[in-house]
């Protein structure tokens, strides 16, 4: 059994390089135990707005650092943290509940921004257009934009901070970053490394609290130009309709409702292993989990077969104990959320073939919020549990008559994030995946995310992207000057 570590940072907000050691406490619980794990103090609007101040000054100096340098800075970040990874993948999951080897992947995750984004920083150039008009040309330049204000949710909470951070810092501006509630110690975590690999005071202020009182203070300053977030549609919703009047950039990444399309004669085995590995993921919290499983009505049965063997055989319960492989959702909230989807759907025809309650019979996860891994079949398309998004490990199949079809129906939904093609075909599978209304699609493959590429949704899901070498221009702006060429004497 792995251990709580002993906090290597003080829980308090980071403002200039040090712990405000002042404010209101909240405690934070071990989703697996409900014991508190500490007591943070979280941010008034008054300390908002001083981390605000502290950053527009602390960025002007970082926008004229050699983009070099701020490379180093930010890469150095993501190797301190691979440094420290086994501390910080158990502090995630005591704080998170995701399993011990879930943590780690998080950590090298987030690592890989700092990396990535640490090389990216020195390849923002502009470049020259000739200009229409004789003895003239335009130079086009990406200037950082100032303070950008961060918003993440506590299923990555490291991970979905770092993909902002890195990128912020690697384009010269600088970070005001509010954690998920549910989880600012692995994020405050970071902040004396950021001290630690060279990153001036103020760059990165971590300021924990509510998501309306911070969100409004970024959404309402004049000097927060960028508001990046990383949560619910409906808190995308609400937030841009606060930065409306402001006219702020946002950045949205937000709900999915990922279909997962498995084509007639696919290899059964391989897709029931890789989809209880995406679906039993962080517990099935993670916006680009499968949600819908369009199953072909030939391979129906078998595959439900195959999923309730997998998912009865899982182990639930404290991810600190590495042989757990299903840790807790984050309250007893979401539990009672993804139950009323349950319920409700087998009460309009859904069948469970299995709930897997065996951590009942362990007496130190009693208090935990823990929820029964669920195979339910004959769930339909109008069903809550197949237009929402359902966050908890439960998979529901959808079963299909023609390909055709099967794609009509997965782009039935306001969301757009991810989808999942799985088939022996690749041309069909392919043809699939481009018929799909959303940001990305893994050909047999559940997880394609990395830091390499762009991730982002489309429709509700969101606006912009994360990673690759558009990240950076979240955070970068655009001007054009248009000047003479200067004459050659003769
Ligand atoms: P949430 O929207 O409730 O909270 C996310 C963050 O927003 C938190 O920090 C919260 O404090 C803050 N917040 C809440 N109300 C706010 C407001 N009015 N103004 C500004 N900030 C506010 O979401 P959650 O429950 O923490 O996270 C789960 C959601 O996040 C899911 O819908 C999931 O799909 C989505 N998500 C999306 C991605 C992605 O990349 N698209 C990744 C992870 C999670």
């Amino acid at each position: 059994m792995k251990t709580v570590p002993k906090f290597w940072f003080e829980p308090y907000p980071w403002i200039d390089g040090d712990w405000h050691r002042d404010g209101v406490t909240t405690e934070v619980l071990n989703p697996a135990t409900a014991e508190p794990l500490a007591a943070v103090a979280v941010v008034d609007a008054a300390v908002v707005g001083r981390a605000i101040d502290g950053a527009v000054a602390a960025q002007r100096d970082w926008a004229r650092t050699p983009a070099a340098q701020r490379g180093r800075v930010v890469g150095e970040i993501g190797r301190l943290l691979l440094r420290q990874k086994d501390e910080f993948a158990r502090l995630l999951t005591a704080e998170q509940g995701k399993p011990y080897a879930h943590a780690v992947a998080e950590i090298d995750y987030a690592a890989s921004f700092f990396s990535w984004f640490g090389e990216e920083a020195r390849r923002v150039h502009g470049r020259i257009v000739p200009h229409p008009e004789p003895d003239r040309e335009f130079l086009i330049r990406y200037k950082p934009c100032g303070v950008a204000g961060l918003i993440t949710p506590w299923n990555f909470p490291l991970a979905q901070g770092a993909k902002k951070i890195a990128a912020c810092l690697a384009a010269g501006c600088a970070a005001v970053w509010k954690p998920a509630e549910a989880t600012p110690l692995v994020a405050l975590g970071l902040a004396p490394l950021a001290a630690e690999a060279g990153l001036p005071a103020g760059l990165l202020q971590i300021v924990p609290g509510s998501g309306p009182l911070v969100g409004g203070v970024f959404a309402e300053h004049p000097q927060v130009p960028v508001i990046s977030l990383t949560g619910s549609t409906a808190t995308g919703s609400t937030l841009m309709a606060a930065a409306a009047p402001g006219i702020k950039r946002l950045s949205l990444e937000l709900g999915g409702n990922a279909p997962f399309i498995v084509l007639p004669g696919a290899d059964l085995d391989f897709v029931a292993e890789q989809l209880v590995r995406l679906k039993l993921f962080v517990s099935g919290q993670v916006c680009v989990t499968a949600n819908r499983v369009f199953v072909d009505e030939a391979g129906h049965d078998a595959l439900a077969e195959r999923l309730v063997e997998r998912f009865a055989a899982a182990k639930v319960g404290n991810g600190l104990d590495e042989s757990v492989e299903i840790g807790p959702l984050i309250d007893g909230r979401a539990c009672e959320k993804v139950g009323s989807l349950v319920d409700e759907a087998i009460a309009d025809g859904a069948r469970a073939l299995c709930q897997n309650r065996g951590y009942e019979n362990d007496e130190s996860l009693r208090a935990g919020s823990f929820f029964p891994p669920t195979v339910l079949v004959d769930v339909r398309d109008e069903m809550r549990i197949a237009r929402e998004e359902v966050f908890g490990p439960v998979l529901g199949l959808l079963s299909y008559r023609g390909v055709g079809e099967a794609v009509r129906r997965a782009n039935e939904t306001p969301q757009g994030l991810a989808g999942y093609v799985y088939g022996r075909d690749l041309g069909e599978c392919r043809a699939v995946a481009e018929s799909l209304q959303v940001g990305i699609v893994g050909i047999n493959e559940w997880r394609p995310l990395k830091a390499e590429i762009p991730f982002g949704g489309v429709k509700q899901s969101g606006i912009g992207v994360e990673g690759g070498e558009e990240g950076i221009r979240e955070f970068l702006d655009t001007q054009v000057i248009s000047l003479p060429v200067p004459p050659l004497e003769p």
